[in-house]
């Protein structure tokens, strides 16, 4: 994948972007932890720089929901969406929502062409929702649980 992305292949490329693919929406942190346990030493500022190497590059997409700290993932460029829990940050994909990108046709585009559509679903987990009562389920209307 490096190679591909005419990045020199170093270990610390190798380790990070191995991380990101084995923890996806994982932070800086996260990821400096897992790449640790490969790499003793690593810096954190030499995961942030391979991260940030590694987003430019196309490698990995880093989102960032509101409130959130920045999480990075290596499933890129299939304009995929996230449900995110209000409650714990439990972030999860969600495929795009209506055929190929941008899933969501703009009501107006203002003349721009548009690539991809990045959505953010808000709601509760289900850990997170088997811990709080059952008001919301109690509220009429709702039939989805
Ligand atoms: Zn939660
Ligand atoms: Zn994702």
């Amino acid at each position: 994948m490096l190679r591909g992305a005419s990045l020199r292949v170093t270990r610390p490329r190798v380790a990070v972007l191995g991380a990101v693919h084995t923890h996806p929406h994982a932070d800086t942190d996260a990821v400096l932890g897992a790449v640790r346990e490969e790499l003793t030493g690593v810096s954190h500022q030499a995961v942030y720089d391979v991260l940030r190497a590694l987003t430019a590059a196309g490698l990995v997409r880093r989102i960032q929901p509101a409130g959130s700290v920045a999480r990075y993932e290596s499933r890129v460029g299939d304009n995929h969406h996230h449900v995110v829990c209000r409650s714990c940050g439990a972030i999860a994909d969600v495929d795009c929502a209506v055929g190929h990108a941008p899933c969501l046709t703009a009501s107006d585009d203002h003349g721009f062409v548009v690539h991809e559509a990045e959505v953010v679903y808000w709601g509760t987990c289900p850990d997170c929702s088997a811990t709080s009562t059952d008001e919301e389920s109690a509220k009429p209307g709702r039939t989805h649980r």
